[in-house]
């Protein structure tokens, strides 16, 4: 049986240009980029060559690029970094109450050691209002985190808005964005923003890998220590073949940006109106506009996510149920949660989320499986609630 994968947030599978490109760095061109040998300059080069293109696609300067393992490194950095920059500063953080764990624990532990921690509420869609952003921020705010668009809902932060205000009050802004980066168009040079994390396997290049753009001036203190590596911000000898990955899936990215996102998006749509007419009292989590391309959180009342996603799953679907990072809790999704649906709501939600891959065969799939799966869930729920 082919399976259909549509659980993208969780991870994509490398491009195979990606894979291509990686491949001699990790066979017969491998080198350490540190190393003075034929091997090592051959390594540095593709390092840099990876620097670039990823750079290029965020409108960056390739030195504003600090590659790390993922983007839980990259929020980890960009956090701990900033609150224990050298510069004299305040001790006071803001973020949202939906943001990924790698934030919000980061965060956390920041605020066990003294920090000064907001978290600003979300609406029932997931949005944020920037005026709460304007209202937290306080004479000691160094920094303000809040992600590009979430993983679970897909829904939008107003990171312009938000990035404006800080710049106002000479506060730095962090954005997560893992889930949006080669998804919409992602232009540093023109936003108001300072660091910007992203993720790999999220783009299409390998699990393990990542970066975390740093605006050019702005001081972090580094995390690892070791080696001079990634101008003394990241120590560790570079991952040349998943640099070279995320170089070569960033330059598809690029190339794809206009055509391929409203195509994920045309059938993301067609997943849905599918999904409403057959199951009418299905609801769309989050912002029903102002959301990613390729995502779908879709609560079925009556039917709890976890075995949906088993049912589906023996039928050769992937989905998520809630978070993919929270799976084997049976805790409703703290995004939904903190979105203010109720427990049976967030009990009952599946995440669907396409990709590069995605195909309209695959979406027909998925719409001749889910209303069956769905009613057979329900109906055993009913039996054991009637026993
Ligand atoms: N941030 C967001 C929004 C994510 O969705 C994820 C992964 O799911 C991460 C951070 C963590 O990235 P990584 O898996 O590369 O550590």
């Amino acid at each position: 049986m082919t399976r259909v994968y549509l659980d993208h947030n969780a991870t994509t599978p490398p491009r195979p240009e990606a894979l291509e490109a990686a491949l001699p760095f990790l066979a017969e061109r491998s080198g350490n980029p540190s190393s003075a040998s034929l091997e090592g300059s051959g390594a540095r080069e593709a390092v840099e060559e990876g620097r670039e293109r990823l750079a290029a696609l965020l409108h960056a300067r390739p030195d504003e690029i600090v590659f790390t393992s993922g983007g839980t490194e990259s929020d980890n950095l960009a956090i701990r970094g900033v609150l224990e920059s050298p510069a004299p500063r305040g001790a006071h953080l803001i973020i949202t109450g939906v943001e990924h764990p790698a934030v919000r624990e980061a965060a956390l532990h920041a605020e066990r050691l003294g920090v000064r921690l907001t978290v600003l509420r979300v609406t029932s869609e997931g949005l944020i209002d920037p005026a709460q952003v304007e209202e937290a921020i306080a004479p000691d705010t160094v920094l303000v985190s809040a992600m590009f668009a979430n993983n679970e809902t897909g829904v939008f932060f107003p990171v312009e808005t938000i990035g404006a205000l800080c710049r106002e009050r000479g506060v730095l802004f962090h954005t997560d964005a893992v889930q949006a980066l080669a998804k919409v168009p992602i232009d540093v040079s023109a936003l108001p923003i300072d660091l910007l994390s992203l993720s790999g396997h999220k783009m299409g290049a390998f699990q393990g890998t990542g970066a975390l753009w740093v605006r050019r001036g702005v001081a972090i203190a580094r995390q690892m220590d070791g080696g001079g590596q990634e101008r003394r911000r990241r120590a560790g000898t570079e991952n040349v073949g998943g640099i070279v990955a995320l170089g070569a899936a960033a330059r598809v990215a690029e190339e794809e940006m206009e055509k391929r996102p409203p195509e994920i998006a045309a059938l993301r749509d067609r997943l849905w109106r599918g999904i409403r007419e057959a199951i009418p009292d299905a609801r769309l989590n989050g912002h029903p506009l102002r959301r990613l391309p390729n995502t779908l959180s879709v609560a079925f009342p009556g039917a709890a996510g976890e075995s949906v996603l088993v049912a589906l799953d023996l039928e050769g679907i992937a989905v998520s149920a809630g978070s993919a990072c929270a799976s084997g809790s049976v805790e409703p999704s703290p995004v939904l949660r903190a979105m203010g649906l109720d427990d049976a709501v967030a009990r009952s939600t599946i995440r669907l989320s396409l990709g590069w891959n995605s195909t309209g065969a695959d979406v027909d799939r998925a719409l001749e499986t889910i209303p069956r799966v769905v009613a057979r869930v329900r109906e055993g729920a009913a039996a054991v609630s009637a026993a």
